[in-house]
């Protein structure tokens, strides 16, 4: 079992991290965000040379460390063999528009698709929503066809902002993170934020919305790095517990 929670490094062999990489895209399918061979998650090469790419033709679950292509910030493919997803300028331009950003995610996760697609405004309403107290969750609407030019991928960054993840409406839904633990953790979050508002607004009930400055508050008291590195290891024992 791969869990570590070091932070992007350039020590790491390239290998082994990709392993990480493709861990992260099974857990993302075990936690909702599976769609046939769409979705992608993408990690900056460590020196500088652009991004490795989940190949296409491959569901979440399939995903293994032989799985990803090293394409340039102009989308050329410069090391691996497969399909370059098309959505490749989602990657690179939020990349570029992100410095601190080490891997970002792109999925059609069911719940947080239906949520975008209404014009609802994400509300931090429970834990999972706690996540993105700082930044909320904005709606990319410029287009609900996916994210195939520079231009696109650009403003889809613009949309993101800084936030940790932008709903695509209609469509489905990006995330980020420093490293692979964040940006997972990020989409597990959506999905699940995503599925308990839908709930609450399903339900009829009239609710409230908790003060924004104890919801930043409750995120730095319950995701502080050693819970989120906790977090993480759970979902990488759920993963082994899933595939044995
Ligand atoms: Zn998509």
């Amino acid at each position: 079992m791969s869990n570590s929670d070091a932070l992007y490094s350039q020590d790491e062999s390239i290998g082994t991290v990709l392993n990480e990489v493709a861990r992260a895209h099974r857990i993302l399918e075990m936690e909702g965000h599976g769609d046939m061979s769409m979705g992608h998650l993408s990690y900056r090469d460590p020196f500088g040379r652009g991004l490795w790419l989940k190949k296409g033709n491959l569901g979440l679950e399939e995903v293994t460390a032989a799985d990803f292509i090293l394409i340039d910030f102009d989308g050329n493919v410069l090391e691996g063999q497969g399909l370059r997803h098309l959505e490749w300028p989602l990657h690179t331009e939020i990349m570029l528009a992100r410095p601190e950003v080490n891997v970002v995610g792109h999925s059609h996760p069911f719940k947080a698709t239906v949520f975008g697609a209404g014009d609802i405004e994400f509300s931090v309403v429970n834990n999972h929503g706690v996540y993105f107290a700082e930044h909320g969750v904005p709606r990319f609407a410029a287009t609900s066809h996916i994210i195939t030019t520079q231009e696109l991928g650009k403003q889809l960054a613009a949309t993101l902002g800084s936030a940790d993840a932008v709903l695509q409406a209609n469509h489905g839904a990006s995330f980020v993170g420093r490293n692979i633990k964040e940006a997972t953790l990020a989409g597990i979050f959506l999905e699940k934020a995503a599925d308990f508002q839908l709930a609450l607004l399903a339900s009829g009930m009239s609710y409230e919305v908790p003060d924004p400055e104890e919801s930043r508050e409750k995120f730095r008291r319950i995701y502080p790095e050693r819970a989120k590195s906790n977090f993480w290891m759970y979902f990488n024992r759920k993963l082994d517990r899933f595939e044995a």
